[in-house]
């Protein structure tokens, strides 16, 4: 059970004292140096469909449902209903992500994931806390449902919809898949939800954490910026 204490924390994991390089990806090529961020994803805006007005769902067209990786429920006895998003938090999952990405693999560690966060103490969660979670690949998956408030910031997950990437980007960097998934997919949602730029927020600009990382964090600061991405979304 080595593992879970790891799946345990979670991104929720205070700020590092250490500052030690961490792996890169390894189809990167990277030698381990210092390496500047992955080029600002230049790719064209998502297309976006629009549902009905007043229908509260998200596009699923490109996102993995949750019963490809669980066929449990949520344990609503502990949740609260969403009651509509008008806010979006970035998190990183905080372990630094080793071994395959294959579809398999990762429904795998969203199942560990789910078990850390509802076995958590002394508060269990409901279920997984993240509404999305990209992987490496760039693949997005379902997680907690829309219908239900997420676990994701403390005290700040009423109307809060919560994206998790894999991986520790104190310590990694997020691929150029899970960076362009990770753009198109939170235009989508601030055009679904009429979600403003200043409305996007990091973990950490909402709690003392060092999650979504440096390497996630700056990213986030770009595509905020005026020229960045979400800024003209
Ligand atoms: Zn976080």
């Amino acid at each position: 059970m080595a593992t879970a204490a790891a799946w345990l924390s979670g991104c929720q994991s205070s700020i590092r004292a250490g500052d030690i390089p961490g792996p890169v990806w390894p189809h990167e090529g990277d030698p381990g140096a210092p390496a500047p961020l992955p080029p600002f994803p230049s790719n064209p805006p998502a297309t976006v469909t629009r549902p009905p007005t007043g229908v509260d769902v998200a596009p699923l067209g490109n996102v993995i449902p949750r019963r490809a990786w669980t066929n449990a429920g949520i344990i609503s006895s502990r949740a609260y209903e969403m009651n509509g998003i008008n806010r979006l938090t970035v998190h990183h999952e905080g372990n630094t992500f080793t071994g395959s990405a294959d579809q398999a693999s990762i429904a795998r560690k969203l199942a560990n994931i789910r078990q850390g966060h509802i076995n958590r103490r002394p508060e269990p969660f409901a279920d997984i806390g993240y509404h999305y979670i990209i992987d490496p690949a760039g693949r997005i998956w379902e997680g907690r449902p829309l219908k239900w408030q997420g676990a994701h910031v403390e005290k700040n997950n009423e109307h809060n919809l919560g994206v998790m990437l894999m991986g520790n980007f104190d310590e990694q960097r997020p691929t150029t898949a899970q960076l362009r998934s990770l753009e198109s997919f939170v235009v989508a949602q601030m055009r679904l939800y009429n979600i403003s730029v200043n409305r996007l927020y990091t973990h950490r600009e909402l709690k003392a954490t060092a999650c979504p990382g440096r390497n996630l964090q700056s990213w986030m600061l770009a595509a905020r910026s005026p020229a960045g991405t979400f800024a003209r979304a």
